[in-house]
């Protein structure tokens, strides 16, 4: 069986920079229309300037003849002014800034300590309407790392959400319960990303056969009763949640290592995988808008009209792709994934 739906588009991507986006952006401009690109480049992605040359790479990285349009997006840091949120609105490019808090993620050393000190920011988003996506998890060291996600979005994210009544707010990579809950029951503003890895896998996949430095990403896998919350969600027809990745390669050495580095790599199949979470679940036929229209609408870009087919037939991904002059290991290496795109 076939399964044909309008071209998708996936709201939360790392590409990186430099020569891994030859081998980055391909499979995912083969599959999305669009894609929202993470800022947190070394150095990272603070002014409109740098992320229109950002834009730029990701271009010339772009297969010929391929109708893919990167969404930039610029990171937020307690010293930005707000003209430059000003100055991200009026470009016809830039469609979220992001807030890490600093230490929460790979490359957020110069995120976000106080959230407080950027208020200015948040005003000047509100105001022209800038989306704001947040990594929504308390960085303290201290804290339980299972813990990060509830914590931050009881401690930061329900205050700031009561404080700016109408800034525009993804939760990206949504991983728990009481995540869902609180986007579920928030106003019409308030929206959430969730990855196609929290909605296969749970915190088992990080120990099954011995430690997997593959299965580990920020926030980190959760319990199966939280993925079945993800995937109660995600095909529940609302359109709160929708698509986004967070498909984040980092070299093999870089992941077996004593201090594997946090991110999952699922770019080159993402809709595939995407697919296979819907179909376990019975729930085919909501991919499409959870996919291809409720993260468009949020943004406020039009709807895509052109189509991608997944055929169903099972096949089986290498054990790695080729990063720059490095590997990455893909989720689902030695398993078999039930979709395909067909070419
Ligand atoms: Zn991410």
């Amino acid at each position: 069986m076939a399964l044909t739906l309008t071209r998708p588009d996936d709201f939360h991507l790392h590409l990186r920079d430099g020569d891994v986006l030859a081998d980055l952006v391909p499979p995912v401009a083969e599959r999305f229309s669009r894609a929202l690109v993470m800022p947190n480049l070394t150095p990272p992605v603070t002014t409109v300037a740098a992320a229109g040359e950002y834009r730029e790479r990701i271009l010339a990285a772009t297969p010929a003849g391929v109708d893919f349009t990167p969404l930039m997006t610029l990171y937020l840091t307690e010293t930005m002014a707000a003209s430059e949120i000003k100055k991200a609105t009026a470009s016809d490019f830039i469609h979220a800034a992001k807030l890490y808090p600093a230490g929460a993620t790979t490359n957020s050393s110069a995120g976000v300590r106080d959230v407080g000190a950027i208020t200015h920011l948040f005003e000047a988003m509100q105001d022209a309407g800038l989306v704001l996506a947040i990594h929504g998890e308390l960085a303290n060291p201290s804290l339980d790392p299972y813990e990060r996600e509830p914590r931050f979005v009881d401690e930061v994210l329900a205050p700031l959400v009561e404080r700016f009544a109408s800034l525009r707010i993804v939760l990206e990579h949504v991983s728990t319960q009481h995540a869902v809950d609180f986007v579920t029951q928030a106003g019409p503003n308030v929206a959430a990303t969730i990855t196609a890895h929290h909605l296969l896998c749970s915190r088992r996949a990080l120990f099954a056969g011995g430690l997997s430095p593959h299965h580990y990403c920020r926030p980190i896998l959760q319990t199966e009763a939280d993925r079945e919350a993800l995937i109660a969600a995600a095909t529940s027809g609302n359109p709160k949640f929708f698509l986004g990745s967070d498909s984040a390669p980092h070299p093999r050495d870089k992941k077996e290592s004593g201090h594997a580095a946090a991110g999952i790599y699922t770019g080159y199949a993402a809709l595939e995988l995407y697919a296979q979470a819907f179909a376990e679940a019975g729930a085919l036929g909501r991919l499409e808008n959870f996919a291809s229209r409720f993260g468009a609408d949020f943004y406020g870009l039009e709807p895509n009209s052109a189509e991608v087919t997944l055929e169903e037939t099972s096949w089986q991904p290498p054990a790695e792709y080729p990063l720059g002059q490095q590997t990455v290991v893909p989720l689902g290496a030695g398993e078999s994934l039930r979709y395909r795109l067909r070419p």
